[in-house]
């Protein structure tokens, strides 16, 4: 059977030449890069290749890139650290709708001991600036808030944001997660202080990712042990992994252009045609001013997305219902409930996501199965208007 994955918000491919330059690390050159001798301490040179093709792409400089286990690892360090450094600064400022990596992180900080506020959006899930700018004061340390939702797609205004927390003297961070890759970041222009992005969501491998950290922050480690990245970040270095990343990064602002252009009209018409053929169904921050070129999520009016999302398994297509990357909860989504979309209507989302790799021919498969999936739904239905 033929496979369709719309599942890119979760995870991503990797690619060949990814594969291909994380082999040598993975096979021959198995040596501890922090070691003395020559066969461990040559890998340095791969890694520092890969901390530049990293670099290039946030248009940052090498020495601010430093290597984690992931997204969540990066989202974790941006906020335990940066309470860290002044202690009449304990105030952490987020928005609604982010990942838990980030929501989870600041709710724990909370208990320990810090302050939390959460600014609000609006009902296309854009991050409300006025909300963000009354809790943000001379004791916030952080003010995170995501590039990009991994759900609805929606992009933040991150320029205007980091100026907010400027205003009040403390550090940005944005979790970039889902943003890298999809669209030109650089890092400088917008200010940012602090940034997580994360390998597998780009065509890399799992398990490894990036804090980029702006020089002259100081910010304090999580891991503590042998000193690896200048000390803020310490563990074997993860060389495969790292190696694939450097790959994925140079890749993906290879393909930058053409993702964006190819993956918005393969969105845009996939709109279109499930409007048209799936009556009652509705896109989510339609309206939103922008918003990922490839990630959408489709409100099915009066059909549970579980079943939707079997009947799609069944035929070889694979989406998901909301916030899949943060387990298999079947809470429904407090993304969508921040925008004021109802309990039943959040049961009836299901989000796709594409990637470079996605095929038109793959798109109409799905639009075609989608009409069939969803008018089948709707006449068993209890809810069905
Ligand atoms: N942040 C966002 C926005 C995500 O979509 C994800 C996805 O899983 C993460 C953080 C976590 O990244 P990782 O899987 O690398 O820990």
């Amino acid at each position: 059977m033929n496979t369709v994955y719309l599942d890119n918000a979760a995870t991503t491919r990797i690619a060949p030449e990814v594969l291909e330059a994380m082999l040598p690390f993975l096979k021959g050159e198995f040596g501890n890069p922090s070691s003395f001798h020559s066969f461990g301490s040559s890998q340095m040179e791969a890694i520092e290749k890969a901390r530049g093709q990293v670099a290039r792409l946030l248009g940052a400089r090498s020495e601010e890139i430093y290597f984690t286990s992931g997204g969540t690892e990066s989202d974790n360090q941006a906020l335990r650290g940066a309470v860290k450094i002044d202690p009449d600064r304990k105030g952490i400022v987020t928005s609604a709708v982010e990942h838990p990596a980030v929501l989870e992180t600041a709710k724990a900080l909370e208990d320990e001991g810090c302050t939390l506020g959460v600014a609000d959006v609006n009902n296309n899930g854009e991050l409300d600036l006025d909300s963000l700018r009354e809790l943000v004061n001379d004791k916030t340390a952080i003010v995170s808030i995501m590039a990009a939702n991994n759900e609805t797609g929606v992009i933040m205004p991150l320029k205007e944001a980091a100026e907010i927390a400027h205003k009040a003297g403390a550090l940005f961070h944005t979790d970039a997660v889902q943003l890298v890759g999809k669209s030109p970041v650089d890092v400088h222009s917008l200010d940012i202080d602090l940034l997580s992005l994360s390998a597998h969501k780009l065509h890399g491998p799992k398990g490894v990712g990036v804090i980029y950290i702006k020089k002259g922050i100081e910010l304090p480690p999580i891991l503590t042990g042998g000193h690896q990245e200048k000390g803020v970040r310490s563990g074997t270095y993860n060389a495969p992994g790292i190696v694939g990343l450097g790959k994925a990064a140079e890749l993906a602002l290879t393909h930058l252009k053409d993702t964006v252009a190819r993956e918005r009209s393969l969105r845009e018409s996939f709109e279109k045609r499930v409007l048209e053929s799936c009556p009652g169904a509705f896109i989510v921050a339609d309206d939103a001013a922008n918003r990922l070129p490839g990630t959408v999520t489709v409100i099915f009016r009066g059909i549970e997305s579980e079943a939707v999302l079997t009947l799609l398994d069944m035929q070889g297509i694979y989406a998901s219902s909301g916030s899949a990357c943060s387990t298999g909860s079947k809470n429904p989504s407090h993304v969508l409930y921040a925008m004021g979309v109802d309990y039943t209507q959040a049961n009836s989302a299901l989000r796709f996501s594409l990637s470079r790799y996605t095929t038109e021919e793959e798109i109409d498969r799905v639009v075609d199965l989608l009409s069939v999936v969803v008018e089948r739904l709707r006449r068993i239905s209890p809810y069905s208007e």
